[in-house]
This record gives structure tokens, C-alpha cells and sequence, in this order.
């Protein structure tokens, strides 16, 4: 008979920390990996730059656009465009489609300050931009912090002006303005959610007048003059206008071990970048593959860019056709992983979370069976023999993989994409790298899960 530490191996569940787990040689591989992901961060701040760099990379890597009136075969590689906010990248797979598509889903926009449909405006000789709040943030981050500007201008004759300040060496920033202490008695009695409001969310955007002793709003005049000259826009050309107000600063490393990285945008653009990288290395794999830079999620998947919308259906129902195969055969088999970050476990908060089923920093990616809020509410809650299939996945491809639940029952909760895709029929699960700090300005994730969760897509890829 064994002994209990034995038989404890034997028979308990045993979390390993991948800080002791990995070799020299694979620590250095996951700090590698996330040296480009830095650069995906730093130039893909918006949903829009980041299906830009994902096409610019696909090119290079042998893909080409999408004709639903071709028959394609193993091995070809197509990407989808869907109105330069969401993208499918798939690699045709030996097996037919009649064996479904392995799909992994990530969105690539973040919380940020979106400008108003009439942003400009002066006040007191300091001219200002409007914005309204895009996503869950805690208003008051975004105050005193350096912010960049992006996004498209669509003008009076159509043509569009790409916008992007703040990101360039010797770029100008921008900032929302935040009372100093010494006067801040009564702003700090109000509610956290109200230290800064919405309609306080102001970016200062200069303060210099036009010269002209006569003219009124002379501040905001002199902005215009400068907006016109760069861009070529009037103040009615903000009307047609998707500007995103994002933080200015890049990312780095965090620690004296640098084994985590932090930086704008994580959440969810690390999924993003593990799950395009796994595809990119997908060279004849078995069943057809497939990832979505989806937009929208932030604010319910909403909209023809969103996950709610019918592009991946379509698209499979177009890849389908020239075969005689309906789209619903294909979905009916196909697997998913939904690909979004979870909370890490936070020490400093450690009241919010129940441990056992926590994600924990460097313990690899998370396996989240269930999402939702209040008794698994809007979850895609999914199967033990999906779960089961996963368990599978990982362990015979060497994964390091945990499992999460975001925080205590009844504590908060959330939703991913999982839910859309579950509906169209699809054996859906989310997975993910555990955040610090998620959707605040500046997130953190530890490098080791982040290479971690590309191993896991990688091995969903073959
Ligand atoms: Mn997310
Ligand atoms: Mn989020």
C-alpha cells in the first residue's frame, strides 16, 4: 500500500506554478514570445489598427482575401475583412468540413473614451474634446494619465483621413483633467463611481487663441485651423467620425524578473495575438481552421462588427457551398474555443475571489467552463465532454492550464463571446490568460500563461 504522499499524487488535483514547472530553455522561449506581442500592443490600440496589422502580417504569411465563389483546398489560406473592425483568418484543413472547423474567437476592442458626435468645444480659453466612456471602466483611471487619439474621419466627399496622435516619438498627448487634493474635499465624498463623471471625462486638447482681438471662441478657432491644415476636416466632418481616445503610454515589462508584462488593451488583444500567432504557424492542419478578431464585445457583441452578427456564420456557409455542404453541418461539429482573458487572483483583494477556483498568474492558460453572473446568468455553460475533450487537448500537448471562475458567486460576473457562438450549434468553451488590473488603463499578464495560452490555440491548430 502506498503511502499518503503517494497516493495524495494519486488521486489529488495538483496546481502547478510554471515558474517551477518550465525549463531554462522554455522561460526563454515565453519571454521571447511576448517581445512582438509588445509591438502588437503598441500599434494596435484600436480594434481597426488591429485587424490592419493582423492583414499585413496574413499577406506575408501566404494568405489572401476570401472568394466565396472559389473551391478551396487543404492547405490554402483565406482571410476575411469584415469592415476593417473584425477579421476570420482560416487555414483549410485535410479532413472535410463535414468533420466542422475549429474556431478560435478573440475581440480586439478595449475600453477607452470614445469621442462625441460634436466633441469640439472652448471653455475659459482651453479647448476641449467630449467623450463618451466605451466599455466597463472605472471612470476615475482615466483622469491625469497622458491619452492618444485614433481612429478614421469620413469626409463631406466621402473620402476618409486616418488619425492617429499621440503613439510617435515627439507626438503631442492629451489628457483629462482631475482636481488637485488641496481642493478636492467634496469630489472626494462622492461614490467611486462619480469621482470622475462621465460628462467630466473632458480631453484638454490645447490652449493657445487665434490672433484676433474681435473674434469669440478664438482657442478653439486656432484647433480647427490646425485640424484643417493636418487633415483637411471641418467641425462638421467630426459628425462622421469613429475617434478613440486610448492610453498614450507603450508596453513594458513589470518586475526586476520582467515576468510580466503590462500594457493597454490586453484584454482581450492577448488573445488575439496568441490565437493569430497559432494560426500563422498552422501549416496543412487536420480540420480547418479559423480566428476571429471580433469587435464590439466590450459593450454586449453588438452591431455588423460584433459577434452577435451573422459574418462567421456566413462565412462557413460560403466556405460550405462549393462542396454541396450546408452550413449547418459544418457547425454542427465544429469546436470552439472562445478566446478571452479571467481575472487573476489578486493578493490585495484576495476577499473578492474563492481561491480553489480562481486563475492564478503563471499558472498557464485558463480553462473557464462557465461564465455569467448571478447562478451562471447569459453563461455558455460548456459540456463535461467538451471539458473533457480539452482536459485531452492539453495534457497530451504538454499545456500548462489551470481553470477559472471569475471571483466569488454573487460577487460580480461577466460574458464573453462564448455565448453567440454556442448558439450557432458549436461545442463552445472560454479560454484564456488571467489579467491584474483588467480594463484599466494599464493591464497585466504574466508572461509564462501568455505563451502558455499560443501552446494551448497551437495544439487546437494542428
Ligand atoms: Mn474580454
Ligand atoms: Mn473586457
Amino acid at each position: 500500500m502506498s503511502n499518503a504522499k503517494e497516493l495524495k499524487k494519486d488521486l489529488f488535483l495538483e496546481k502547478k506554478h510554471g515558474g517551477l514547472l518550465f525549463s531554462e530553455e522554455e522561460l526563454k522561449k515565453a519571454f521571447d514570445f511576448c517581445e512582438e506581442y509588445k509591438n502588437f500592443l503598441n500599434s494596435s490600440k484600436t480594434e481597426r489598427e488591429a485587424v490592419d496589422y493582423a492583414v499585413a502580417r496574413a499577406e506575408k504569411n501566404g494568405f489572401t482575401p476570401f472568394d466565396p465563389a472559389k473551391t478551396y483546398k487543404a492547405g490554402d489560406k483565406v482571410y476575411l475583412n469584415n469592415r476593417g473592425k473584425a477579421l476570420i483568418l482560416c487555414v483549410v484543413g485535410k479532413k472535410p468540413l463535414t468533420e466542422g472547423v475549429h474556431i478560435m474567437a478573440a475581440h480586439t476592442d478595449s475600453p477607452r473614451l470614445d469621442l462625441k458626435q460634436v466633441p469640439l468645444y472652448e471653455d475659459n480659453e482651453i479647448a476641449y474634446f467630449k467623450t463618451h466612456y466605451y466599455g466597463g471602466i472605472k471612470k476615475y483611471q482615466w483622469g491625469a494619465t497622458p491619452l492618444s487619439l485614433h481612429g478614421v474621419v469620413v469626409k463631406a466627399d466621402g473620402s476618409t483621413v486616418t488619425v492617429r496622435v499621440g503613439e510617435d516619438a515627439g507626438d503631442p498627448v492629451f489628457c483629462v483633467t482631475d482636481l488637485l487634493p488641496h481642493l478636492a474635499a467634496d469630489q472626494m465624498k462622492r461614490p467611486a463611481g462619480e469621482i470622475l463623471r462621465g460628462e467630466e471625462l473632458n480631453l484638454l486638447i490645447g490652449s493657445l487663441p487665434f490672433r484676433d482681438d474681435e473674434a469669440s471662441e478664438r482657442v478653439k478657432l486656432a484647433i480647427m485651423k490646425l485640424l484643417n491644415e493636418k487633415y483637411g476636416i471641418t467641425e462638421t466632418d467630426f459628425l462622421s467620425a469613429e475617434l478613440e481616445v486610448v492610453p498614450a503610454f507603450p508596453a513594458v515589462d513589470i518586475g526586476f524578473d520582467r515576468s510580466i508584462v503590462g500594457g493597454y488593451g490586453q484584454d482581450d488583444r492577448v488573445c488575439a495575438y496568441t490565437e493569430m500567432e497559432a494560426v500563422f504557424g498552422a501549416e496543412n492542419p487536420e480540420n480547418t481552421v479559423m480566428c476571429i478578431f471580433a469587435d464590439k464585445e466590450e459593450i454586449g457583441s453588438c452591431g455588423n462588427t460584433g459577434m452577435k452578427c451573422a459574418f462567421l456564420r456566413h462565412f462557413i456557409e460560403d466556405l460550405a457551398a462549393p462542396y454541396g455542404i450546408a452550413g449547418r453541418t459544418v457547425l454542427g461539429k465544429s469546436k470552439c474555443l472562445s478566446a478571452d482573458v479571467s481575472a487573476a487572483f489578486d493578493p490585495t483583494f484576495a476577499d473578492v475571489s474563492e481561491k480553489k477556483n480562481n486563475a492564478f498568474l503563471n499558472y498557464g492558460v485558463s480553462i473557464c467552463k462557465y461564465t455569467g453572473s448571478r447562478g451562471k446568468g447569459g453563461s455558455s455553460d460548456a459540456s463535461a465532454e467538451f471539458m473533457g475533450y480539452i482536459r485531452r487537448l492539453l495534457d497530451n500537448g504538454g499545456v500548462l492550464w489551470q481553470t477559472s471562475e471569475l471571483g466569488k458567486v454573487d460577487q460580480g460576473g461577466g460574458g464573453t463571446v462564448a455565448a453567440y457562438i454556442a448558439e450557432l450549434d458549436v461545442d463552445t468553451i472560454d479560454v484564456g490568460v488571467p489579467v491584474l488590473c483588467m480594463h484599466a488603463p494599464f493591464e497585466l499578464t504574466s508572461k509564462i500563461d501568455v505563451y502558455s495560452t499560443y501552446r494551448a490555440f497551437a495544439e487546437f491548430s494542428k
